[in-house]
C-alpha cells in the first residue's frame, strides 16, 4: 500500500492507472476505521483494479459547536487496517492541501433534500460534504465511489450531485454494518459511556419493530413514528433529534407509506449524536 499526502503524487498514479485501463474504486472516509468502513473497502476491492481510500476529517462539514477537534483519529491503526484489506493507495491529505489559503469555492446541492433530516440541525454540513467529495472525485477520478447506507441522506445528496454535475462515475451504496447487538457501527460510538452504549441498542430495535408493524399492514406514517419515538424514550438519556419517514429518493415526508421508503432517525446520548435507518419497499 502506498501512503500519499500530495495531490501531485496522487494525480501521477491516477493518470498512469487510467492509461493502463485500470478501474479505480474509491472509498472516502474520515478515518478511525471500523468494520463498516472495511465492508466498503472489500466491495471496492472485489469490483476494481485499484482501490483508493482517503482519510480526511473535513473541517467544512462540522458546525461551529460540533466535534471537529474531538473527532477520534488514529492514522497508524487505520493504515494497518487498510493494508490488511489490500488497499492500494491511502490518500491522507492535510487540511492545507484540500483547503489552501485563498480557497473560496463550494459545491452545494440546493432544495429541500439538504434542508430536511440532518440538514435541519446541521445547516452547513452537507455543503461541506459535497464540496470535499467533489474535490476528492476530481483528484481521484474513480470509476466507482463507495458510500454507506448508514448516512442515507449523504448518499442520496451525493447521487444528486453526481447527476447534476455530470461526474463520470457510479455511486455504490453499501448496506449498514452493525455490531452483534444491532447498533450501527460508527467512529462516534467510541464517545459513548457504557450506559449510553447499552441504551443505544434501542435505535435499531425500534426500527425493527416498525418494520414488523409495517409487515402487519400498518401504513400510517404518524402512527409508526409515534411508536418509534415512544420506544426510544423508554431508555435513559436518549434525546430525539428526529424520527422521519420519507421517500427514499427525494427524502420528503410521507403521510402514508408506499414504494421505497426510508425510516431514519438521529438520537443524542449526551453530546453524541447517532444515526440509523432502514429502507422498506412497501
Ligand atoms: P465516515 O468516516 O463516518 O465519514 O464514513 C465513511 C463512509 O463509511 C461513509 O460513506 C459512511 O456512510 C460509511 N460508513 C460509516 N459507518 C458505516 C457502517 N456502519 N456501515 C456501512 N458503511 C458505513
Amino acid at each position: 500500500m502506498q501512503t500519499i499526502e500530495s495531490n501531485r503524487e496522487l494525480r501521477q498514479i491516477i493518470v498512469n492507472a487510467r492509461k493502463e485501463g485500470k478501474r479505480i474504486g474509491f472509498v472516502p472516509t474520515m478515518g478511525f476505521l471500523h468494520e463498516g468502513h472495511l465492508s466498503l473497502m472489500r466491495r471496492a476491492r472485489q469490483e476494481n483494479d485499484v482501490v483508493v481510500v482517503s482519510i480526511f476529517v473535513n473541517p467544512t462539514q462540522f458546525g461551529p459547536n460540533e466535534d471537529l477537534d474531538a473527532y477520534p483519529r488514529d492514522t497508524e491503526r487505520d493504515c494497518k487496517m487498510m493494508s490488511e484489506e489490500s488497499v492500494d493507495i491511502a490518500y491522507l491529505p492535510t487540511v492545507e492541501t484540500i483547503y489552501p489559503e485563498g480557497f473560496t469555492t463550494y459545491v452545494q446541492v440546493e432544495g429541500p433534500m439538504t434542508q430536511v433530516l440532518c440538514g435541519r440541525s446541521r445547516p452547513t454540513h452537507f455543503r461541506g460534504v459535497t464540496t470535499v467529495v467533489a474535490k476528492l472525485f476530481n483528484l481521484v477520478q474513480p470509476h466507482r465511489a463507495y458510500f454507506g447506507q448508514k448516512d442515507a441522506q449523504q448518499a442520496a445528496i451525493i447521487q444528486q450531485m453526481v447527476r447534476d454535475l455530470n461526474f463520470d462515475l457510479s455511486v455504490v451504496v453499501c448496506p449498514i454494518h452493525r455490531e452483534p447487538d444491532g447498533l450501527a457501527m460508527s467512529s462516534r460510538n467510541t464517545y459513548l459511556t457504557a450506559e449510553q452504549r447499552a441504551a443505544a441498542t434501542v435505535l435499531y430495535q425500534s426500527l425493527c419493530n416498525s418494520k414488523a408493524i409495517i409487515n402487519d399492514g400498518e401504513r400510517d406514517a404518524a402512527s409508526i413514528k409515534k411508536q418509534i419515538q415512544e420506544q426510544i424514550l423508554t431508555v435513559p438519556g436518549a434525546v430525539i433529534d428526529y424520527v422521519a419517514i420519507v421517500d427514499a429518493r427525494g427524502l420528503q415526508d410521507v403521510d402514508s407509506l408506499s414504494g421505497l421508503t426510508l425510516i431514519a432517525l438521529a438520537v443524542k446520548f449526551g453530546n453524541t449524536r447517532l444515526l440509523d435507518n432502514i429502507q422498506i419497499n412497501v
